[in-house]
């Protein structure tokens, strides 16, 4: 692309493109594969994201590709979902609960994260009849007006204060709050480990702690795995790693594996009870979009026989190895933590995390902070990285600190 065009782009882009953030990165993507972006330049950066925890199985996997490029010859869209046996759906809905933790056998699918958590929220009120919720401090499930409630942090919610659900906010990691779920509570959502609030891992006693409450009141337990789901922290689900069964999970970002889709996966009688009595109780046009569909069940296929779980496992355990080895030297990291390959460094300030993040994509890695903690920056690589990406990387790391610090 020629420079002109490059910057009539960028031009256009502050002009048309409603802006999100005061530090957006401007960053020109024009081609993205494997654990790769090339920019406008032909220049390669390692991507160490995954647009948020979405390619799992990298850019534009051949296998998904072909997938996508099968089905868009079939067809796009026939009906609302629900109504047409559509074999991506079906396939990749019985994928799914055969790799779920046990009990939760079926699915609804629907678009985004934050619509699947307002899903599971009217879910919930339908099914107990109350209408109280309680979420955690530092927790996030999107954006629509239900998964809003629950944004764990005041400022955020605080425009919309007036139109928003009541919920009660706990404190994440300790039961010390635990009263606060009772008789009136419809259920309790939870994040297995907090994404956006820094990448913070509970103990399992915590997360065991939590479903007993649950039961002794009779609120569900929503499990949010928006974030966690699809071996990011080396398991298909994080329940499965804490031993976990929730009521619900609720899934998007690598469901799709880069393709809009998101779902419920429960148990039957609840799904049929929220979306079924009465009839059309709960429906939608795009959900379960069958180019999606068809993405995602290529995604869970790469995920199985590349072998990406353990992947995930063993490069985040040697990622974090190293990362600790880093904080040794650099007085500006202060924590490193995660599962998997979600993993968070926790640095002295948000101004030196920006600094690094700025330092570290200039020389070719993308990395980026969490949005309720800017001091954490969280690498989340695609799960096909190899260990010498990650020391290619970890070098360009180390040289961000070193200027940064
Ligand atoms: N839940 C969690 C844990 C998330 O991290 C996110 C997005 O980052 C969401 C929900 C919202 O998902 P979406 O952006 O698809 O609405």
């Amino acid at each position: 692309m020629d420079p002109k065009t490059r910057h009539d782009l960028e031009k256009l882009f502050l002009e048309h493109i409603a802006q999100t953030s005061p530090f957006s990165s401007r960053f020109p993507v024009v081609r993205a594969e494997g654990c790769y972006f090339y920019d406008s330049n032909g220049k390669e950066y390692i991507d160490f994201i995954a647009g948020i925890a979405v390619t799992n199985a990298g850019h534009c996997h051949p296998r998904i590709v072909q997938a996508v490029e099968k089905q868009i010859r079939c067809y796009a869209h026939t009906m609302v979902y629900g109504e047409h046996i559509q074999a991506p759906q079906v396939e990749l809905a019985a994928r799914l609960v055969s790799v779920a933790p046990p009990g939760l056998n079926c699915v609804y699918f629907l678009t985004t994260g934050a619509e699947a958590n307002d899903a599971a929220i009217k879910m919930a009120a339908k099914l107990t009849g109350r209408k109280t919720f309680c979420a955690f401090h530092g927790a996030y499930h999107g954006d629509t007006v239900g998964a809003a409630s629950c944004f764990g942090h005041a400022g955020f919610r605080a425009p919309y204060d007036h139109i928003l659900l009541d919920v009660r906010f706990l404190t994440y990691n300790s039961d010390c709050d635990f009263h606060l779920i009772d008789n009136d509570v419809a259920a309790v959502i939870v994040e297995p480990i907090q994404g956006e609030g820094g990448i913070i891992v509970p103990s399992g006693e915590f997360l065991t702690a939590l479903r007993r409450r649950c039961d002794e009141v009779g609120s569900l337990l929503i499990f949010d795995e928006v974030q966690t789901a699809f071996g990011r922290i080396g398991e298909w689900f994080a329940a499965q790693k804490f031993g976990i069964v929730p009521d619900v999970i609720t899934l998007a970002k690598a469901l799709g594996a880069g393709y809009p889709l998101a779902a419920l996966l429960g148990k039957r009688e609840m799904l049929h009870q929220f979306a079924a009595v009465p009839p059309f109780s709960h429906i939608t046009t795009f959900g379960g979009h069958p180019v999606s569909c068809a993405a995602g069940l290529a995604g869970l296929q790469v995920i199985e026989e590349e072998h990406l779980l353990s992947n995930s496992r063993i490069q985040g355990e040697y990622l974090k190895k190293q990362l600790e080895r880093l904080k040794k030297s650099y007085r500006c990291i202060v924590d490193v933590r995660g599962l998997g390959l979600m993993i968070g460094v926790e640095m002295e300030s948000d101004t030196c995390a920006r600094r690094v993040v700025n330092s570290a994509r200039e020389k070719g890695l993308i990395l980026e902070t969490t949005l309720l903690n800017e001091a954490v920056i969280r690498m989340s690589p695609p799960l096909i990285v190899t260990k010498e990406l990650c020391d290619q990387a970890l070098v360009i790391f180390e040289q961000a600190l070193a200027e940064s610090a």
